[in-house]
């Protein structure tokens, strides 16, 4: 059985790094960094994520803002919001829970945030940055996958990495994070002839699908380290993610379980962007 990357323990330790820098912050500038969240309608997913993030910067210390609104909301009036927010200085982050109802443009909204408060980095010209290498916010799952993997102390370089799915908030940006360390950097997609052939060949393996089950034992190269960001719900309503963790932690080197794995970590990379988008702005 593979070690268990343990995404709940990290992110306590990444959780306890924030709140020192932010009691540090405090007493250097004299006032915390402030993260602001938006929420539009009542989905009940996007409700407990951002009940998680509110709970994770209060536990860090920083101050945080809620801002509830109807689904009713217009795009006008919500992007009035965002520009209100740009301006307050003493407004570090802004964050947007994805997704949107349909009425609103989640490309026109994400353009709207400040880039330099983008504590998502999804704006694009933080976006660009990342793929230009530059010194940028980089978003919250991906950056969260890169500390598990560095937490195990796993060399990148020379390697082989295998990300399944290529979204813009998980796939593109991991993969790339993983070039940069120099792994050699496959990305398999929903047309990709056979995933299993694909996913044999990676020595580390990162599965951002959101289909459960779908990378399975057989479908695993023997010692391979696997990272499942995938978020599903079983027959039972019971959280689980796309690999099947029975089949594929025989055959892995490290795996992370889910829950407690990606999850946490994403939430504690996000406290890290705020601090980010602190420093940057005093
Ligand atoms: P998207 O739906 O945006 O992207 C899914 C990707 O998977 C697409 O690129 C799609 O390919 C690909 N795909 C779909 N079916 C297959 C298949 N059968 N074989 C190979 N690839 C396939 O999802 P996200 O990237 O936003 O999220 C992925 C998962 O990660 C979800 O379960 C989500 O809940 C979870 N998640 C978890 C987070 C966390 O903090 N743990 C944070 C963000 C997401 P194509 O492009 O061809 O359509």
């Amino acid at each position: 059985m593979g070690n268990i990357l343990d995404g709940k323990a990290l992110s306590a330790v990444v959780k306890d790094e924030v709140r020192s820098e932010v009691a540090e912050l405090e007493k250097k500038y004299g006032r915390k960094p402030c993260l602001c969240v938006i929420i539009v309608g009542e989905n009940p997913a996007s409700q407990v994520y951002v009940r998680n993030k509110v709970k994770a910067a209060a536990y860090t210390g920083m101050e945080s803002l809620l801002i509830e609104l109807p689904a009713s909301v217009s795009e006008e009036e919500l992007l009035r919001k965002i520009s209100e927010l740009n301006s307050d200085d003493s407004v570090d982050g802004i964050l947007v829970q994805l997704p949107l109802p349909k009425h609103i443009d989640e490309e026109k909204v994400i353009d709207a945030i400040a880039p330099e408060k983008d504590v998502d980095g999804f704006h694009p010209s933080n976006v660009a940055g990342l793929w230009l290498g530059k010194d940028c916010i980089v978003p919250c799952t991906p950056a969260g996958v890169m500390r598990l993997l560095d937490s195990a102390g796993i060399d990148l370089c020379g390697k082989t990495a295998v990300v399944v799915g290529r979204s813009n908030i998980v796939g593109k940006p991991v993969a790339k994070l993983l070039l940069d360390r120099n792994a050699t950097v496959v990305i398999a997609h929903s047309r990709t002839a056979d995933l299993g052939a694909v996913t044999r060949q990676a020595d580390v393996l990162v599965v951002a699908v959101g289909r459960a089950g779908l990378i399975t034992g057989d479908m695993v190269k023997p010692g391979a380290v696997i990272i499942d960001v995938g978020m599903n719900r079983d027959a039972e309503g019971k959280l689980c993610g796309d690999v099947d963790f029975a089949s594929c932690s025989e055959k892995a080197s490290w795996i992370t379980p889910v829950p407690g794995g990606v999850g946490p970590m994403t939430i504690a990379m996000l406290m890290k962007n705020t601090i980010r988008c602190f420093r940057a702005r005093v």
